[in-house]
């Protein structure tokens, strides 16, 4: 049930990335899961996709942790083009808004309770502050290690790039959680990048992918209940290093994650 591969401290593997990224990017220019996965399901993503961008997730007893925390002069997120789980430790400015998830101190019948709440209308007419907090984190640690929205393309400096999902950072080989109860409509190896991939349906309209797993653990059809583990994390597919790219689909359209957890 495991990948085999040795969980290796967290500087180590970003070291290990990043040779691996410069190999990658001596070769080839990347065909990514991003791009891969903008073209298979035809989204373009608007204004404020940034707006979390200055976001730092933290866990109690983490340290902080995100890709390449600088800014540009227009404050948007200047981001690494590549799906990789390199982590850079920072130290957030004092400005600087920080978000941190709510501790897990209700159940899970009580989270989903709330999120059977939020979703008595379609996902999209969800407003933000029922939105927050309906899901669960799909690892039970958080290192968040790319951020979702658009970003500048460090290599080209194309702007408008845009990172479907929320990476973390994660040992290959790491329980996967579902973020709430449903029912598994994808397990499989996803041809755009997303290598061996689960979308589980929560219904009205929301959906969490989970992706890169190196052991799918759930099939399609399976009822799943909040927190069940479907999936050991991995590195399939468009990725560089072992991490979890999660998403938040409403209405078949990726959201910020963060907006959810
Ligand atoms: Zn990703």
């Amino acid at each position: 049930m495991t990948s085999g591969a040795a969980p290796g401290p967290t500087a180590v593997g970003a070291r290990r990335e990043s040779r691996q990224q410069e190999r990658i990017r001596a070769k080839a220019p990347e065909s990514h899961l991003r791009a891969g996965l903008k073209s298979a399901t035809g989204l373009v993503l608007g204004a404020g996709a940034g707006q979390r961008a200055g976001m730092v997730l933290a866990v109690a007893g983490l340290a902080l942790a995100v890709t390449v925390p600088a800014t540009s002069a227009a404050g948007q997120p200047v981001g690494n083009q590549l799906d990789s789980a390199q982590v850079s430790q920072i130290t957030a400015a004092p400005e600087r808004e920080l978000s941190f998830p709510r501790p897990a101190v209700t159940s899970s019948l009580d989270a989903d309770g709330k999120l059977h709440k939020a979703l008595t209308v379609s996902a999209g007419k969800v407003s933000p502050d029922a939105a927050k907090g309906t899901l669960q984190a799909p690892l039970d640690t958080l290192t968040s290690s790319s951020p979702f929205g658009t970003r500048i393309n460090p290599l080209t400096g194309a702007a408008g790039e845009v990172h479907t999902g929320q990476d973390y950072a994660v040992a290959c080989g790491t329980d996967v959680h579902a973020a709430a109860g449903g029912t598994v409509t994808f397990s499989a190896w996803h041809e755009y990048g997303g290598g061996n991939r689960i979308v589980v349906d929560h219904g009205n309209g929301l959906s969490t992918t989970y992706n890169h797993l190196s052991v799918l653990g759930a099939k399609v059809g399976q009822t799943l209940k909040r927190g069940d583990v479907l999936a050991q994390s991995g590195t399939t597919g468009a990725s560089t290093g072992c991490h979890l790219h999660f998403e938040v689909m409403v209405d078949g359209t990726t959201v910020d994650p963060l907006g959810w957890l």
